[in-house]
C-alpha cells in the first residue's frame, strides 16, 4: 500500500499542480507554511529598532509583508547574509539578535485559506530535511533561536519539552523533532509527502495538454533545457514541468509516480553528495566519507582504542565533530588537512571561542599536537599542510607535506570529511546550466543557482525556483527569506493578492 500516494494527482488529470517543492528540509517548510496561506502583517503598535525599516513599516501597516515590494523594504539593510530578502525576514522575525537582544518579532500571522495555493512537499525523509541525518548529539553551530521558523519560537518549543539549550545552542535531534513538530502543528502534512526521491524534471509544452502525448516518458530526449525565446507574458502562463521519481514505502518497495506542475521549487539543499578527494584507492572500503560512518564502526566495535588509528580529512566542523566524537571514544585519530593551522579562512579562526568550547580545542590540539611536535593530547596527531595521494588496499594512506616530501602511516579507517556538494542529477545536464557560472557544478558557497534577489526564481528558466543552500543561503535563520520571496512571487502569479 501506497497510502501517500493518494496525495498525489493522477498523471492524467488534466490540470497540473501549481506547485511542487522538492525537498522537505527548512525551506520547503518555511515555504509551504507560507503557500498555506500563513500571511504575516507588522503587529500593531510594535516598533522595529531599525529606525527606517520602522519608517518604511508604518507607511502601509495595513498590507501584509508578503504583498509589500521586498526590494524597497529590504534595501539598505546589512548582516550576515547576502541575500536582502533574507535579511529583511529575518530583522522582521528576530529584530534585534545580531546586538545579543531577545526581542519580539514585530509580526503577527493571521491564516487566510482563501490564500492558499495548492502545493506538494516532496522529501526522501520525513519532514527536516539534512537534520535528519545530521548525528543526533551533534550540537547546532548557530544559536536555538536562530533555528526556529516563523510563529513557533524554538525555545518555546523546547521549554514544553522540557529540554534545555547548551550554550544556547541545541542538539541535531531537537532540531529534527521541532521540524516534524512544526509540519504538524501548523496542518502542513497534507502537503508532505515523505519518502520520495524526485529522479528527473523537465520542461515539457503545455500545449501537449492533457494527454501530454508528445512527451518523452524516459525524459532523455533532452540533456538541456528547453529555453524557447518566449515574450515574458507568455512566459508567465506556459511553464510546464513534469517532475518524476518514487516512493519507498516501509517495506522498502519502490512505486514510480509522474506529476506535472506549473511551477517547481528546488529545496534539496547541499549534503546529499560528500566531496571525494578524486585520489586513488578512495573506493576502498575501509574509506568512508560520512560521519555516521564512525559511529557506525564505534557501534559495531570495528574501531577502538587498541586500533590502528582512524584517519580524518578535513578542517571544517563536520571533521572537528569526528576528532570529537574519536576523542570521547579514545580512538587514535591522525588528522590530515591542507591548510595552515593559523590559515584566516579556516572556521576555527572565525568562531568565538567563549562560545564554541569545543571547536576551540580541536583546534588546540591541531595547533599544539603535529607529527613534527608531539604535544601533551593523548590518541591524537595533526598534519597540516598535507595532502593525501592515495589509500592502499593493506590500509594505509599515502600523504605529501608542503615540501613534497611523502609519509606513509597505517590507519584503521579513513573518513574524509572535506564538504558536500549537491545532488542535481535530476535536472537536465545536473543543474549547471541554472548556476551563476554555468560551465561549473553548483555550489553552494562557490557557485549557487542564479536567482533573482527578490523572487528567488532561477534567472534561466521561468518557473523554476531554488531556495536554500543551492540559492547561496547557508544557514535556516536565512533561508526562510527566500521562501518569502518564492511565495511572494507565486501569490502574485497566481492573481491572489488582494485588490
Ligand atoms: C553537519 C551540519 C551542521 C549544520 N549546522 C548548522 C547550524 O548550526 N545552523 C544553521 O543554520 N545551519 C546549519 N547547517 C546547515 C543547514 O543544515 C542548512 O542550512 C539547512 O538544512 C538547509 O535547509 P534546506 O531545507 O534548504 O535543505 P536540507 O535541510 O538539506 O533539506 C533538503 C532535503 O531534500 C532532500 N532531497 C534532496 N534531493 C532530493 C530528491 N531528488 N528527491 C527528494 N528529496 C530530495 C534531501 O535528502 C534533504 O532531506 C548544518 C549542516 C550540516 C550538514
Amino acid at each position: 500500500m501506497y497510502p501517500a500516494l493518494n496525495k498525489l494527482p493522477n498523471k492524467s488529470d488534466s490540470k497540473p499542480l501549481p506547485i511542487v517543492v522538492i525537498g522537505n528540509g527548512p525551506s520547503g517548510i518555511c515555504l509551504s507554511y507560507l503557500l498555506s496561506g500563513y500571511i504575516p502583517y507588522i503587529k500593531r503598535g510594535s516598533v522595529h529598532p531599525h529606525p527606517i525599516l520602522q519608517r518604511k513599516l508604518e507607511e502601509t501597516p495595513e498590507v501584509p509583508i508578503i504583498d509589500q515590494d521586498l526590494e524597497y523594504l529590504s534595501e539598505g539593510l546589512e548582516g550576515r547574509s547576502q541575500s536582502p530578502v533574507a535579511l529583511l525576514f529575518d530583522t522582521l522575525l528576530r529584530p534585534d539578535t545580531d546586538f545579543g537582544g531577545t526581542a519580539e518579532s514585530v509580526l503577527t500571522w493571521w491564516h487566510e485559506t482563501n490564500r492558499a495555493i495548492p502545493h506538494l512537499v516532496l522529501g526522501r525523509n520525513p519532514p527536516g530535511g539534512a537534520w535528519h541525518f545530521i548525528e543526533g548529539s551533534m550540537i547546532t553551530l548557530s544559536q536555538g533561536e536562530w533555528m526556529g521558523l516563523p510563529d513557533l519560537q524554538f525555545k518555546d518549543w523546547m521549554r514544553k519539552k522540557r529540554r534545555g539549550l547548551r550554550n544556547n545552542r541545541a542538539t541535531a535531534e531537537d532540531i529534527a523533532q521541532y521540524y516534524q513538530h512544526y509540519v504538524a502543528k501548523k496542518g502542513l502534512q497534507k502537503n508532505f509527502i515523505s519518502g520520495t526521491v524526485v529522479t528527473s524534471v523537465r520542461k515539457v509544452s503545455p500545449d501537449v495538454n492533457s494527454s501530454y502525448a508528445q512527451q518523452d516518458p524516459e525524459g532523455n530526449s533532452d540533456s538541456f533545457w528547453d529555453f524557447p525565446e518566449k515574450e515574458d507574458d507568455q512566459i508567465a502562463s506556459g511553464n510546464l514541468f513534469q517532475v518524476d521519481g518514487f516512493i519507498k514505502n516501509t517495506n522498502g518497495h519502490q512505486q514510480p509516480f509522474s506529476i506535472y506542475a506549473e511551477n517547481v521549487v528546488l529545496a534539496t539543499g547541499t549534503y546529499d553528495s560528500p566531496t571525494k578527494l578524486g585520489v586513488n584507492g578512495e573506493d576502498l572500503p575501509f574509506v568512508h566519507h560520512k560521519l555516521s560512518a564512525l559511529e557506525e564502526a564505534v557501534k559495531n566495535k570495528r574501531v577502538g582504542m587498541t586500533s590502528d588509528p582512524v584517519l580524518i580529512v578535513g578542517a571544517g566542523l563536520t571533521a572537528a565533530d569526528a576528532i570529537l566524537f574519536a576523542h570521547h571514544c579514545n580512538i587514535p585519530v591522525i588528522h590530515a588537512f591542507r591548510r595552515r593551522v593559523n590559515d584566516p579562512g579556516l572556521i576555527f579562526n572565525q568562531l568565538p571561542k567563549m562560545m564554541y568550547p569545543e571547536y576551540h580545542k580541536v583546534h588546540q590540539m591541531m595547533k599544539e599536537q603535529s607529527v613534527a611536535c608531539p604535544g601533551p593530547y593523548e590518541c591524537y596527531i595533526s598534519l597540516p599542510e598535507h595532502h593525501v595521494l592515495s589509500f592502499t588496499e593493506d590500509m594505509k594512506c599515502v600523504f605529501q607535506d608542503k615540501s613534497g616530501h611523502q609519509k606513509v602511516f597505517n590507519i584503521s579507517l579513513a573518513f574524509v570529511l572535506i564538504g558536500s556538494n549537491p545532488n542535481l542529477s535530476f535536472l537536465p545536464n545536473n543543474g549547471i546550466d541554472l548556476a551563476i557560472d554555468n560551465e561549473q557544478p553548483v555550489n553552494s558557497k562557490r557557485n549557487p543557482i542564479n536567482v533573482d534577489p527578490f523572487t528567488y526564481e532561477c534567472v534561466q528558466e521561468k518557473g523554476l525556483y531554488a531556495v536554500g543552500p543551492l540559492a547561496g543561503d547557508n544557514f535556516v535563520r536565512f533561508v526562510q527569506g527566500g521562501a518569502l520571496a518564492v511565495a511572494s512571487s507565486l501569490l502574485k502569479k497566481a492573481n491572489k493578492n488582494p485588490p
